[in-house]
C-alpha cells in the first residue's frame, strides 16, 4: 500500500477520505464557523504534558510502568458536576494505589474524561412506533430525547463540549494541585459503597502499609518526601467527531509538530479503524501518543499495516493497541495479532479493554456485562502476552465512581434483579465502585476469597 507522505497532511486532510460515524449536519457553513471559533479558543492541554505522557507510555511499553485508563462509556453534559469528577478521580487513584503496591510498578493514570462526548452507533437511525429519527450520537452531536428537534445534529454542541471539557479539566487540575491525591489526607483515600468486608480489609491493609512506609521515609528524610503529595493525571477520549478534533489541532512552534490539544491521548474506536479511512488519515499527522481499539474483525495483515502507518518512525510510546476481543475468543485471536506486530519490528504498548468484547443483553433486554468475563479476559491477556514473548502494559475499562448496578457479579454479587436498581448509563454498562476496586485487586494479585 502506498501511503502519502506527511507533507500531504493537514488538520483537515481527513476530509478527502471516507469518514465513518459522522453526523449529517444540515448546514456546512455553520460547521465551518464553529470549527473556526473553536480553533481560536485556548488549548485544553499543552504539548509538554502530551510529550510527558508519551514518555510514560514508552516506559509502559518496556514493562517499566502500567497504564490504568478508565472512565465513562460516554460523558454527558448534565453529569459535569464537581461530585462526579471527584468520584471518578478518586476511584482511579484508589485503583492505582492498589496496583502500585501489588505490581511494584509505577502507574500512569488516564481518564476517559473531559471530551468523551461522541459515540459510534451500530445504526444511523432509530425507529420507535413507526417514527424514524437520527440515532443519538452523544452530547457533542445531538440530544438523547426521541424528538426530531433533539436528534437533529447541532454543530454548536461542539462548542458546548469544549466548554464542558474545559470545566472538567479545570476541576481535575484544581483537585490534583490542591492535594486531593495527597496520601497525607486519608479521608480522600477512604472507601465509599464497598460492601465486601474481605475487600475492605485488604484495602485498609494496603493503605496502612503505604502510610507506614511514607512515615518511615519521612522520618529518615526529616520532612516530606518529594512527590508524595502530587500525581499526574491525563485525559483521553475517542477522537470520533473529526471536526471537533481538527479545530483543536495546533502546530507547536518549538518543534514544528502538530498536536491535538483537546486531550493528551486520543484513540480510534473499533468501528473507525479502516486503513484508508478519515480517522487514520487524521491520526497519522498528529504527534500525540495515540491508541487504536483492536477488535475481533481486524486481520493480522491489517494490523501490521496500521502499525506501519501510525508509527512510521518507530517512536516509543507513540502507539498503543487496545485489544477488546472477548473472554471466549481472546485465546484464539490474540496470539496471531501479537506475532503480526512483532514481525513489523515496531514498538507498541499493548493494553486490554476487557469490557467491549463481553457485552450481552439480558432476557429483559438490558445491556450488561458479567464481571467474571471481564476478569477472565484480562487474566488471559496477561498470560497470552507472556506466553508469546510480549507483555500487557495496561488496562482500559469503563467504570464510574458511583454505586451503580450495570454489570453483573463481583464480590457483592449483583444479580439480574439488581440491574434495574441503579442503571444510569446512557450507553454501555460500567463497573461500579466496588467492581472496579476488585478488578484492581485482582490485577495486583491480591486474594479476596
Ligand atoms: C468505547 O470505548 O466506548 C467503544 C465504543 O469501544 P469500541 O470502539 O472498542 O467498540
Ligand atoms: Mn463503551
Amino acid at each position: 500500500m502506498n501511503h502519502q507522505k506527511n507533507n500531504d497532511w493537514s488538520p483537515e486532510s481527513w476530509q478527502r477520505k471516507a469518514a465513518g460515524q459522522q453526523p449529517l449536519y444540515r448546514d456546512p457553513e455553520q460547521v465551518d464557523s464553529v470549527v473556526a471559533r473553536l480553533n481560536r479558543l485556548p488549548q485544553l492541554v499543552t504539548h509538554g504534558e502530551i510529550e510527558a505522557l508519551k514518555q510514560q507510555l514508552a516506559e509502559a511499553s518496556r514493562g517499566e510502568r502500567f497504564l490504568l485508563q478508565g472512565g465513562d462509556c460516554a460523558e454527558s453534559f448534565d453529569d459535569c458536576t464537581a461530585e462526579n469528577i471527584a468520584n471518578k478521580l478518586k476511584i482511579l487513584l484508589q485503583m492505582s494505589l492498589v496496583l502500585v503496591t501489588g505490581m511494584r510498578k509505577r502507574i500512569t493514570r488516564v481518564g476517559r474524561i473531559a471530551g468523551q462526548y461522541a459515540k459510534p452507533r451500530s445504526a444511523d437511525t432509530e425507529t420507535r412506533d413507526g417514527v424514524t429519527l437520527p440515532s443519538y450520537r452523544g452530547d457533542l452531536i445531538n440530544r438523547s430525547p426521541f424528538t426530531a428537534e433533539d436528534r437533529e445534529p447541532d454543530p454548536e454542541l461542539m462548542l458546548r463540549g469544549y466548554e464542558r471539557a474545559a470545566l472538567t479539566l479545570n476541576h481535575i487540575r484544581a483537585l490534583v494541585d490542591g492535594g486531593f491525591a495527597d496520601l497525607h489526607h486519608p479521608e480522600n483515600w477512604d472507601l465509599d459503597f464497598v460492601r465486601s468486608s474481605a475487600m475492605k480489609q485488604e484495602y485498609r491493609r494496603i493503605v496502612d502499609s503505604v502510610l507506614d512506609s511514607l512515615q518511615f521515609m519521612e522520618t529518615i528524610a526529616g520532612g516530606r518526601v518529594s512527590g508524595s503529595g502530587r500525581v499526574d493525571f491525563f485525559t483521553s477520549h475517542e477522537a470520533l467527531q473529526l471536526h471537533y478534533e481538527q479545530a483543536q489541532t495546533h502546530r507547536v512552534r518549538a518543534n514544528g509538530r502538530w498536536y491535538n490539544m483537546s486531550t493528551h491521548f486520543p484513540w480510534i474506536g473499533m468501528r473507525t479503524a479502516e486503513l484508508d479511512g478519515a480517522h487514520i488519515e487524521y491520526f497519522r499527522g498528529i504527534a500525540n501518543p495515540i491508541a487504536v481499539k483492536v477488535g475481533p474483525g481486524m486481520s493480522p495483515e491489517t494490523l501490521k499495516e496500521l502499525v506501519r502507518v501510525l508509527n512510521p518512525d518507530n517512536e516509543a510510546g507513540r502507539l498503543t493497541l487496545i485489544h477488546r476481543l472477548g473472554a471466549s475468543r481472546i485465546k484464539e485471536l490474540l496470539p496471531p495479532m501479537i506475532e503480526a506486530v512483532q514481525s513489523t519490528g515496531r514498538s507498541v504498548l499493548w493494553t486490554c479493554d476487557p469490557m467491549h468484547g463481553n457485552t450481552e443483553t439480558t432476557q429483559s433486554g438490558i445491556k450488561t456485562r458479567r464481571v467474571e468475563n471481564v476478569f477472565s479476559e484480562l487474566e488471559q491477556a496477561f498470560h497470552l502476552h507472556e506466553a508469546n514473548d510480549s507483555h500487557l502494559g495496561g488496562v482500559h475499562i469503563e467504570l464510574t465512581g458511583e454505586n451503580v448496578t450495570e454489570c453483573l457479579g463481583g464480590a457483592s454479587g449483583l444479580t439480574e434483579q439488581d440491574l434495574e436498581k441503579a442503571y444510569r448509563s446512557q450507553v454501555d454498562p460500567r463497573l461500579n465502585y466496588d467492581q472496579a476496586l476488585e478488578l484492581a485487586m485482582r490485577v495486583a494479585g491480591y486474594r479476596l476469597r
